[in-house]
């Protein structure tokens, strides 16, 4: 981990004695190596064991246990006096946007990113400079603090206007489609440790969550998911959704598990949490999970036209 010096001046400065470590599945296996150097640092140490999503999802109950809770792999999303964060940057070689190149299709760019690579824009930007592109990016703030930065719950800094492509920085599918449906623009993905780059079309996408909204119609009753979770609670909207329907209920849940929905027996769910629970683990769920957009279109308040990725922001 890279910037350990640096979160034990963080540590000292605020006197902690005791420090609470929570750590996202990618590097759990991270965390007795990080535990044994903070432990010879002084600190009293303990782990959260439970999985954690993002900074969304702190385990703010270790701090009834500890005078620092430390969230490792995230920006900031909730400010809170007793919680420190320490994202996990991996560099790449900036020249690899050269493969990206043929399929833009002008040469204003917009630019953005996950937080493992935002510390890499300066020299991404000096590259396409170089090849005669004219690069841009933005600071949404709020979820997303960081330069380019877009979260699975926020593509903000994807709306930059006056550019020919969007370009994002960074493994997987979703953060690119998301875009794609959050800005209409020209997106093309590139994963900058294998060199691959593809154009996004969220067509095939689409028509799989229509097929959904259908199945979830059927129904005889939808449970309206109200995530627990510190930075994923959206009552309110849960409370807009129940209004539209006289057979939707609230369900309040922590983990959203694929066997407690089947427990529950509703024949749909909408979930209100994070946004990448419908979208990304639809696959794993007994039955449709709908975005709260997509509950709105199946009870006539909104037109299939104006589908709109769920973003909290
Ligand atoms: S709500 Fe989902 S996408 Fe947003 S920070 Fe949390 S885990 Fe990530």
């Amino acid at each position: 981990m890279n910037n350990i010096s640096d979160l034990v001046s963080r540590l000292r400065e605020r006197g902690a004695g005791s420090v609470a470590l929570q750590f996202p599945a990618g590097l759990k296996r991270k965390a007795a190596g990080i535990a044994d150097t903070l432990s010879r640092q002084g600190f009293s140490i303990i782990i959260s064991g439970d999985p954690c999503y993002g900074a969304c999802d702190l385990s703010l109950e270790l701090l009834d246990y500890a005078d620092v809770l430390v969230n490792f792999g995230h920006t900031p999303l909730l400010a809170h006096p007793k919680v420190l964060h320490v994202p996990f940057r991996v560099d790449f070689d900036p020249v690899v946007v050269c493969s990206a190149l043929p399929l833009l299709k002008g040469t204003a760019i917009g630019i953005i990113t996950t937080a493992q690579h935002t510390h890499m824009l300066p020299a991404v930007m000096e590259v396409l400079r170089a090849e005669g592109y004219e690069p841009f990016f933005r600071t949404a703030g709020g979820r997303t603090p960081e330069p380019g930065q877009v979260l699975g719950c926020s593509f903000e800094a994807a709306r930059i206007l006056g550019v020919s492509d969007i370009l994002f920085i960074g493994t997987g599918v979703f953060h690119p489609l998301g875009v794609q449906l959050a800005t209409g623009a020209h997106v093309v993905a590139l994963d900058p440790l294998s060199g691959q780059s593809v154009e996004v079309d969220a067509g095939k996408f689409l028509r799989r969550r229509n097929a959904l909204i259908e199945k979830a119609r059927l129904a005889d009753h939808i449970g309206i998911i109200v995530s627990t979770k510190p930075g994923q609670a959206r009552l309110e909207l849960g409370k807009h959704l129940i209004s539209l329907s006289d057979k939707a209920y609230l369900v309040f849940m922590k983990e959203v598990i694929p066997d407690e929905l089947l427990n529950l027996g509703f024949g749909a769910y909408v979930s209100t949490a994070c946004p990448r629970l419908a979208y990304d683990d639809q696959i794993r769920f007994p039955v449709p999970v709908l975005t709260p957009g997509e509950f709105e279109i199946l009870c006539g308040v909104r037109h299939w036209e104006d589908y709109t990725v769920d973003e909290m922001l």
